[in-house]
């Protein structure tokens, strides 16, 4: 069993993302409606670990605002001004896709400060491991503008506190989100002190980003590995994405610490994915990756919450990974799992294999 952290904050499903229609705003033809990146995937998520009980297991960790020369490491200073500002006047538009609400700026601090007392905590030891179920997002945010409904890079943030200010020196981050990491691989793209490891289904956000031929520049080349899945990839493709790239270049790479941009939207039931993945799924590759982090870096994982945009399927995928994280289980059964385990195509397929050899020959060329 593992001493398992857990923040959240009420707070972070009061970022207001509007009134839209899906991820456009509305105005004829587009019916008003409701942002996909709304509170209820979150907050559901929460309550089913308050309904079931499980919550008690975790060691609750609370979260502080990140300060403005945290966010300065990765952000430009114009960048911080006009969040502030848009938010203050009530909202706007932080870049490409990214709502701003009344108040978002200072629940964005507190997200990715979330992630900053996640961090603390794991390398004092005071637990094992932690997850951050925070809102905003950030994986997609640039260090001038918003991008993809994340308003800053809580995982750049986040390991560069780490690398700045605690003398980490290797850091390693897996992108299991359906959409590629842009937003960290851009921070650390010629940085060899971080590597970054994205799948994701092929060319969907940012579209003409996470080439598998796209494997970072200067020092930091052969840090960026990018595992571009086709439409469909289910738990085979997960599962050998895994044996064959990620645990390999873990090995290889031997990072002090690992994040995880934790994206349930790769799940069967996603309505902005095309994935198969699924609650024993992403718990299969929790203990993949919680088994290796024992090896390589006493099993420090801090996980930060990104995309998932089903409200009902949401909280399944993420009580199962909080259980492999804690080694505890809660004892409740996914309602779901037999329809999406149930799937066709869950084997991997020729076209999931081909992209897999060539992220392993770029995991051979670069790391091994
Ligand atoms: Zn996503």
């Amino acid at each position: 069993m593992k001493k398992t952290g857990f923040v959240y904050h009420e707070l972070y499903t009061w970022h207001d993302t509007g009134n839209y229609a899906g991820f456009m705003a509305p105005g004829f033809p587009l019916q008003p409606g409701m942002h996909n990146e709304h509170p209820e995937t979150k907050r559901r998520f929460k309550n089913l670990l308050d309904a079931s009980g499980f919550i008690d297991t975790l060691h609750l960790i609370k979260p502080r605002d990140a300060t403005e020369e945290e966010i300065l490491r990765f952000h430009t200073p114009d960048y911080l001004q006009r969040v502030k500002d848009m938010s203050a006047i009530g909202g706007g538009d932080a870049g490409e896709l990214t709502p701003v609400g009344h108040g978002s700026y200072e629940i964005a601090k507190l997200s990715a400060g979330g992630l900053i007392a996640a961090v603390d905590s794991v390398m004092a030891g005071e637990c094992d491991n932690a997850y951050v179920l925070n809102r905003p997002p950030g994986h997609h945010a640039d260090a001038d503008m918003g991008r993809g409904f994340c308003i800053f890079g809580n995982i750049v943030i986040a390991a560069k506190h780490a690398l700045e200010t605690m003398g980490v020196e290797r850091i390693a981050v897996v992108d299991w989100d359906v959409h590629h990491g842009n937003g960290t691989e851009t921070a650390f793209y010629d940085d060899p002190r971080v590597l970054t490891i994205s799948m994701h289904q092929d060319n969907w956000y940012p579209q003409g980003r996470g080439l598998v031929t796209d494997v970072g520049e200067g020092k930091g080349e052969g840090y960026a590995v990018n595992m571009p899945l086709p439409p469909g990839s289910g738990t085979g493709a997960y599962e050998a994405a895994f044996d064959r790239v990620v645990v390999p270049a873990l090995r290889a790479y031997k990072p002090d610490l690992i994040f995880v941009a934790s994206g349930f939207d790769a799940s069967a039931f996603d309505p902005l994915g095309r994935m198969m993945m699924h609650s024993a799924g992403y718990e299969s590759l929790t203990n993949k990756l919680m088994a290796l982090a024992d090896d390589l870096c006493e099993g420090r994982v801090v996980m930060a919450h990104e995309g998932g945009y089903s409200p009902y399927y949401v909280p399944f995928c993420g009580l199962a990974v909080l259980e492999a994280m804690s080694g505890q289980k809660s004892g409740v059964q996914d309602p779901y799992l037999d329809f999406a385990a149930g799937m066709g195509g869950h084997d991997l397929q020729p076209g999931q294999d081909q992209i897999l050899s060539q992220a392993e020959a770029v995991v051979r060329r670069y790391l091994l």
